[in-house]
């Protein structure tokens, strides 16, 4: 399916400046880079896009992770998207993740694991207009020659 997925370079990743390594193995990938912006969140911003997990004994410190630093929001476009960056993600947690994915090579433990992704498709929708506008989003662009 042709479908659009939110992704997140977390804040962990950003400050070891991983944000370039990230979005170099998403352009080498299928998926296009159609969206794309460095943002604070504060911890209402963060405990709204974790709503799902508000009552899981980590989520108070997920939110001050997730509110702790910069992250880089991206919006992913392409076949079967969703599936394919959880897919260059890996696993939760970055301590069993294997190396070559993202959280194996660049995550340090279960929650500072470099990166997010939507896992169905209304989550995408849901979590690419909490953070995105319409305009804010690019048609894809074609290949140069
Ligand atoms: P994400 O939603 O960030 O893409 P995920 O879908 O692989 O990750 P979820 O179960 O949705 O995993 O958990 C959301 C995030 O909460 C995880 O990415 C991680 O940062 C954090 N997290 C999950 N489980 C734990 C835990 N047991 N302890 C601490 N943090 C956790
Ligand atoms: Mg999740």
């Amino acid at each position: 399916m042709h479908e659009r997925t939110l992704a997140i370079i977390k804040p962990d990743a950003v400050s070891s400046r991983h944000s370039g390594e990230i979005l170099r193995r998403i352009e080498e990938s299928e998926l296009r880079l159609i969206a794309v912006k460095m943002i604070t969140l504060s911890g209402d911003d963060a405990g709204g896009f974790y709503a799902v997990h508000k009552e899981r004994p980590f989520f108070r410190e997920l939110v001050n992770f997730m509110s702790s630093g910069p992250i880089v929001v991206c919006v992913l476009e392409g076949e079967n998207s969703i599936l394919r960056w959880r897919g260059l993600m890996g696993p939760t947690n970055s301590e069993d993740a294997p190396k070559g994915t993202i959280r194996g090579d660049l995550g340090i433990d279960i929650e500072r694991n470099a990166v997010h992704g939507s896992d169905a498709p209304g989550t995408a929708k849901l979590e690419i207009d909490y953070f995105f506008n319409a305009t804010e989003i690019c048609a894809p662009v074609e290949a140069l020659p």
